[in-house]
């Protein structure tokens, strides 16, 4: 059996981001469809879902290559924010962030030193604040 699944995809394109979002996008659509029923989503969902596997059994390589370029290149700005969202919250926990109270300067300071005093990077304010 695993033979033959080997057999089966040898010079298949295999998944990709641009897959990956077609099928599980066209499955949340089709699951979004069974709350709301409207049959067209369902149809569109089914429709991405099966592009989606098309992709992955492609033998056309060069092609698929560049379709994911293109949605990657098209993507970019919004995969770029959910990283950056990301970061931020993971930064969140580490730091905490105070605001200058001359200059509104904003400072981040690792959390959990107890009380330390704060120097202003930007006019030299000291203050002292609990991290
Ligand atoms: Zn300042």
């Amino acid at each position: 059996m695993k033979d033959k699944i080997i057999r089966f995809m040898r010079g298949r394109y295999g998944n990709d981001q641009l897959s990956g979002f077609l099928i599980w996008t066209g499955l949340i659509v089709m699951v979004l469809d069974a709350i709301i029923k409207t049959g067209i989503l369902y149809g569109l969902g089914l429709v991405m879902v099966i592009y989606g596997y098309v992709r992955v059994f492609s033998k056309k390589y060069s092609l698929r290559s560049a379709q994911n370029k293109w949605f990657l290149e098209k993507t970019a700005g919004v995969r770029l924010y959910f990283k950056k969202l990301k970061k931020s919250k993971e930064a969140g926990k580490e730091y905490r962030i105070f605001i200058c109270n001359k200059c509104d300067q904003l400072i981040r300071v690792p959390r959990g030193r107890g009380k330390i005093e704060i120097r202003c990077p930007k006019c030299g304010n000291k203050f002292i604040k609990k991290s």
